[in-house]
Formats: structure tokens, C-alpha cells, sequence
């Protein structure tokens, strides 16, 4: 059986980091998810003013700052993409990468808000030819079409893997770079503006033309909270929260840009912290109702 931790930590920019921070105070087990690289948010800024006692900071600074945190308390992170939480009533499953699963009594998700608007047709379409984990669905496209929007060079090792078991892959790029594919996978310079079909997908309309296609694999560099965590309750393009960073899912919390506005690097350190103190107060709330449930009477 996977173990279950304490607590899961979906993302690695300010509010995730200084979620785990926390969590590792408070001795909880916990699994931190995102890259080592931490975030771009964090590494794109080229001059941070607003960072209390770190006056005049790049991004790529910053970035060190953090990392070194984090080796000071020996916290690790798990490089995978967390494609699905499912509340279980008094646990969490989460869905990464490859169909690996992770199971935690409490959620952090603390994404950020890389996930952009939807294509058209995309959410009509989602589950009916749409998906955001190539790795996951490939098995469902045997011999067929498939096309790949990929926002960044990791979605390649994706693309890879789907031309094993589709007939055809197109591969439209979001990004510049070198790409690293296999020969036969066709790369497409077009944007994609609208998803098609009928029950199921069956084109994509892009700005230099329709391919016909069976599925539409869209990798982002986050995925959109709806979609991330079924039932969770949004305000808009953020994750509804109260001032403890609860959403309407008992056990899961939210913190950071994903919350709302105003986006910053401190509000978004602050609402990891108050999101994790919660989180442990769940968690011994949960122990103590457990222990009152199973005292004989
Ligand atoms: C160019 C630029 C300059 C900026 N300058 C400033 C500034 O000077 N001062 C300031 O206060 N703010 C600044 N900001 C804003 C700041 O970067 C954000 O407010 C901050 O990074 C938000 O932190 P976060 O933890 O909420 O999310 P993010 O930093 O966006 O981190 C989210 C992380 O979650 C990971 N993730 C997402 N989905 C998943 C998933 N499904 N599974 C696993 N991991 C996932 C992502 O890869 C990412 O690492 C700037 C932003 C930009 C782009």
C-alpha cells in the first residue's frame, strides 16, 4: 500500500515553498510537488523592490534564497505534475504523471495561475478526445490521430511516448526552443483557436488550418483548479478560500496567486504559511475525532 501523508503541497513557487517550510517545523510527513527549478514566476522577475528585508533582489536571487532554505531543512521536491485530486471524504487521492498515486489526509494547492483561458471546445470537450496528461491517456489512442499544444519543452518527453502507440502525432509548440522529438512526429507553427467535433473530437482548427485529429493533448503548465480538483468552489479563475485559506473541501486548502489578486511574492509566502498552520489544526482535529470514534463506551 502507497504511504499516506500528512499533507500534500501542489507547487513549488513562494506559497507552496513556504507551506512545506511549515509543515516540516510542525514534524507532519509531508509530499511537496513541482520542479526543482521551483518557479518561473519566481525566476522571470528581474528586479524584485517589494521583498521585506531583501531590498534590491533578481528573481534568479530569490531562486537561490529558496533553494538554500530548503537544503538547510533537508525538504525535497517531488518532481511530478499532479493532474487530479479526488477528495475521498477523509482523504485525498492524487493522480501525477505515468498514473502514479499519492494519498494525504489534507491538500495545499498552490499552483499558480500559468494555466491560461480555455481553447474553445475545450471544456465541451474534455474527457471526450480533450486531455492534459498524454502519458496517462496514450493507451486510448492506438493507431489513431493525436495533437499535442504544448506550452513548454517538457511536454516533448510526452509526445515521445504517445507516437509509440498513436499513427500519427502533431506537435504545435507554444514556445521557441530546439525541439527533442522523434522522427515522424510533425511540428505545426500554428495557434490553435477551436476544438471540434461531434461526440467526440474530431478537428482542430488552428490559424494555419483544420487537422483532422482524435484527441487533443493541451499541456500547460498548470491546469486550471476545476479541472484540477473536482467540486471545488471558484470565484472567477480563483480558488475560493476564507482568511484560513479553507476552500468549500474539508481538508483541502489553497494559497497563493491561485487564491486572487493582488499576485505578489509575500501574500503568496503568507497564505502558504496560514495554509499550513490550518492544515495541521485539521489534522489533530481529525486524530482526536478518530480516537473518539474508536474508545470503547
Ligand atoms: C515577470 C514577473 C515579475 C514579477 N515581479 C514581482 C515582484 O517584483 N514582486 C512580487 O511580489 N511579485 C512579482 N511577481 C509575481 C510573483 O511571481 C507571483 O505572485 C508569485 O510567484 C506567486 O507565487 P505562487 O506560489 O502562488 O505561484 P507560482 O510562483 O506561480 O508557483 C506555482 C508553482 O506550481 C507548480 N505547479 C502548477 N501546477 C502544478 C501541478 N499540477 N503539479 C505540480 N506542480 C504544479 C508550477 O510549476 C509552479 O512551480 C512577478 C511575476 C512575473 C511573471
Amino acid at each position: 500500500m502507497s504511504k499516506k501523508y500528512d499533507i500534500a503541497i501542489i507547487g513549488s513557487g513562494p506559497a507552496g515553498l513556504q507551506a512545506a517550510l511549515n509543515a516540516k517545523i510542525r514534524k507532519k510527513s509531508f509530499i511537496l510537488f513541482g520542479t526543482k527549478e521551483l518557479s518561473k514566476m519566481i525566476t522571470k522577475a528581474p528586479h524584485i523592490q517589494n521583498y521585506l528585508g531583501l531590498p534590491s533582489i533578481t528573481g534568479e536571487e530569490l531562486k537561490d534564497k529558496y533553494t538554500e532554505h530548503l537544503e538547510n531543512l533537508n525538504i525535497i521536491i517531488t518532481e511530478d505534475k499532479i493532474n487530479n485530486v479526488f477528495s475521498m471524504g477523509d482523504y485525498f487521492v492524487l493522480m501525477g504523471q505515468d498514473n502514479t498515486s499519492y494519498e494525504a489526509s489534507s491538500v495545499i494547492i498552490a499552483t499558480g495561475i500559468a494555466f491560461g483561458k480555455p481553447y474553445k471546445g475545450e471544456e465541451e470537450f474534455l474527457g471526450k478526445g480533450v486531455g492534459y496528461c498524454a502519458t496517462c491517456d496514450a493507451p486510448l489512442y492506438k493507431d489513431k490521430t493525436v495533437t499535442i499544444i504544448a506550452q513548454n519543452s517538457e511536454s516533448e518527453e510526452e509526445a515521445n511516448y504517445v507516437y509509440e502507440i498513436a499513427s500519427k502525432v502533431y506537435f504545435l509548440p507554444l514556445y521557441k526552443g530546439n525541439y527533442h522529438l522523434k522522427e515522424g512526429i510533425e511540428v505545426l507553427h500554428a495557434r490553435p483557436i477551436e476544438i471540434e467535433g461531434d461526440t467526440k473530437v474530431n478537428k482542430l482548427i488552428t490559424t494555419e488550418g483544420v487537422i483532422e485529429t482524435d484527441g487533443v493533448f493541451i499541456l500547460r503548465e498548470s491546469i486550471s483548479p476545476k479541472q484540477l480538483v473536482p467540486g471545488l468552489a471558484m470565484d472567477g479563475k480563483h480558488i475560493k478560500v476564507n482568511q484560513d485559506m479553507e476552500t468549500n473541501l474539508k481538508g483541502c486548502y489553497a494559497a497563493g496567486d491561485i487564491t486572487g489578486k493582488p499576485y505578489g511574492y509575500i501574500r503568496a509566502a503568507g497564505q502558504g504559511y496560514i495554509a499550513s498552520l490550518n492544515a495541521v489544526v485539521y489534522l489533530k482535529d481529525a486524530d482526536a475525532f478518530e480516537v473518539s470514534q474508536n474508545t470503547p463506551q
